[in-house]
């Protein structure tokens, strides 16, 4: 879904759309998947470029890295765009953000790409480490069970272990 920028008149303008959006990849070949999107905010013609500041709420669904079990992770993101046609915005971003927190981004002088937008924002509003819950119990390493659902008996060997039996021992 695209935004056309004739839409945007001297006193700005608002957006409040629904979007879907196609999976996202991640490492590892697997990908998040995104429930259809809201995003919404406001669009300024600006020297030099659009300014474009706003919300996205989606829900991702994306595999936990201890356990590989897909959860969903509710997203609330914020964003500050300076949308300019100067091709070296593209692909600078990391070098280009400055004080004020506003990203630049390159587009071709008619439409923004909202499909883009929301891509992007969420991708960089991912954790690194996703967890399914803060004491996700991970997969065995000996067996491979999921330990959030069954604890194997490699755990029970491991709560055997001799020196937590010392331990015990001096408690
Ligand atoms: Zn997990
Ligand atoms: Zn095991």
């Amino acid at each position: 879904m695209y935004i056309d920028i004739k839409e945007i008149g001297p006193e700005g303008l608002s957006v409040d759309r629904i979007i879907a959006c196609p999976p996202l990849p991640l490492e590892g070949g697997v990908d998040a998947r995104l429930d259809r999107a809201r995003i919404s905010g406001d669009l300024f013609r600006q020297d030099g470029g659009i300014s474009f500041s706003g919300e996205i709420g989606t829900v991702a669904t994306l595999p936990c890295s201890r356990c590989l079990e897909a959860y969903p992770l509710p997203l609330e993101l914020h964003f500050d765009l300076l949308y300019t046609t100067a091709p070296e915005a593209a692909g600078k971003r990391e070098t280009r953000v400055r004080e004020d927190a506003i990203t630049q981004a390159h587009f071709d002088g008619e439409r923004i790409d909202l499909t883009e937008l929301l891509s992007e924002q969420v991708y960089l509003g991912l954790p690194l480490k996703p967890l399914c819950r803060p004491d996700c119990q991970g997969l065995c390493p000996r067996c491979g069970a999921n330990r959030n659902l069954t604890p194997c008996t490699c755990q029970e060997e491991r709560a055997e272990d001799p020196r937590l039996l010392v331990l015990k021992k001096l408690l």
